[in-house]
């Protein structure tokens, strides 16, 4: 099966093992593509017609274009989000059991499918926090251990005989990784610290802290007869984040001002200064209309006239659990971009806001289809109703359809990579 952006996809999810390195990858892509860089801390000189962009806890990144209108036209927004159901590292972590084999203690991210974390090669990504002159101001720098580390071994079957007929699991106890197996206990203390300054060429010393998460190294790939399907850790959401940024980059020029805002957090519920309940999105909106001459009222109107995709994937009908989706609705793989749907407004798709995403796909050729879900199921939620707290905005609820969401290994469509790119470029252009 022939894709045009599946290899640069599968790159990026490759690339991007965490929040950070998704952050990194697409920074480099707006690099690349001529954006320039933007601290919130300086003034902004902006242009219209200028790229640039501007991150936040190294961990959301916000890339806009700034529209040839004026800014009352308003801002076609793209969000999704950075971040992956998995495991962070506790500090202290280092817990040493019989023969010198030492395992490190973690904490759960969101709610990953426990039991695929078990018997891969597992690595670690994240930040460091090193010492700097400034104590308001420490120096960051990103870590990843580019091969297989660590593991988290299953209990063999001859311990627990009823293990198929569904096992319970202690995040605590059963979800504990190993890393070595150490010569002298000795070398237990600062383990990870050690591990992680050697890999920077750093002083473990310079170290003060650090946010790391463990990531499969098991590279994406496509499976199926034709290669139909992608499998891959973290699809949701960094398919989205991919073609966000890829259609930013792809789209034309226009009268309104363009965004792929990327938030980090969606896993936990949105809540910190990176993610989508903080003012961190609005706060950047109101400076584009300020930087441009904009007055308070410019920015309302601009509001007013703005429209937003809140990109995020969508459960696909599963072969061996058609029942769990609703009756009459089945999003398929492959079938092109899912618009999502609730009554209760857990998404923020209404039936205009459902009507323009239509007819956009319709526009670039690309198919589209519904989830809502099973009536006795109650669903999750997304980004698009947590921005609509900060602001009042048009917008749709979306996403590819996948399976396995929050595995370990994803699975997604090949032919779905390059439909989302089609209809978000073409929302960029109309
Ligand atoms: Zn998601």
């Amino acid at each position: 099966m022939n894709s045009k952006h599946l290899n640069d996809l599968m790159s990026f999810l490759d690339d991007s093992p965490c929040n950070f390195y998704a952050v990194k990858s697409i920074s480099e892509r707006l690099d690349n593509a001529g954006f320039t860089r933007l601290d919130r801390r300086d003034a902004w000189n902006l242009v219209k017609g200028g790229k640039y962009y501007t991150t936040q806890n190294d961990s959301s990144i916000f890339a806009f274009v700034v529209g040839e209108g004026p800014v009352e036209k308003g801002f076609k927004i793209i969000a999704a989000h950075s971040d992956s159901p998995g495991f962070r590292i506790k500090p202290n972590a280092e817990m040493i059991s019989d023969g010198n084999i030492l395992k490190l203690n973690t904490e759960v991210y969101g709610g990953p499918i426990l039991y695929t974390w078990f018997d891969r090669p597992l690595s670690i990504a994240g930040r460091v926090i090193l010492k700097s002159d400034d104590p308001l101001n420490p120096k960051t720098r990103l870590v990843k251990i580019d091969r297989p580390i660590l593991t988290i071994p299953h209990l063999a079957i001859h311990f627990n005989r009823a293990v198929n007929e569904g096992n319970p699991l202690s995040k605590q106890k059963d979800m504990l990784p190993v890393i070595a197996k150490l010569n002298d206990i000795a070398e237990k203390d600062n383990f990870v610290l050690n591990l992680v300054a050697k890999e920077l060429g750093v002083d473990p010393k310079e170290i003060i802290d650090f946010d790391l998460s463990l990531f499969d190294t098991t590279k994406a790939c496509t499976v199926g007869a034709d290669n139909e399907f992608l499998t891959s850790g973290r699809i949701d959401d960094l398919e989205m984040a991919h073609a966000a940024v890829t259609s930013l980059i792809e789209s034309k020029q226009g009268e309104m001002t363009r965004i792929a805002a990327i938030f980090d957090n969606e896993e936990t519920g949105s809540g910190t200064k990176q993610g989508a309940c903080s003012p961190v999105f609005t706060n950047i909106l109101r400076r584009i209309n300020d930087c441009v001459g904009g007055t308070g009222e410019t920015y309302l109107r601009a509001v007013a006239s703005s429209f937003m995709i809140s990109a995020d994937n969508a459960h696909g009908v599963h072969p061996n659990y058609v029942e769990k989706q609703d009756p009459t609705n089945h999003p398929v793989l492959g079938g092109g971009p899912v618009v999502k749907i609730n009554a209760n407004c857990k998404y923020m798709t209404d039936a205009e806001s459902s009507a323009i995403f239509k007819t956009i796909c319709e526009r670039a050729g690309v198919p589209c289809q519904f989830f809502v879900n099973h009536s006795d199921v109650a669903g999750g939620s997304t980004l698009g109703n947590k921005l609509t707290s900060q602001i009042e905005i048009r917008g749709v609820d979306m996403g590819a359809a996948q399976w396995a969401m929050h595995s370990a290994r994803e699975c997604a469509s090949v032919a779905d990579v390059d439909y989302t790119i089609a209809a978000f470029t073409e929302f960029f252009n109309v």
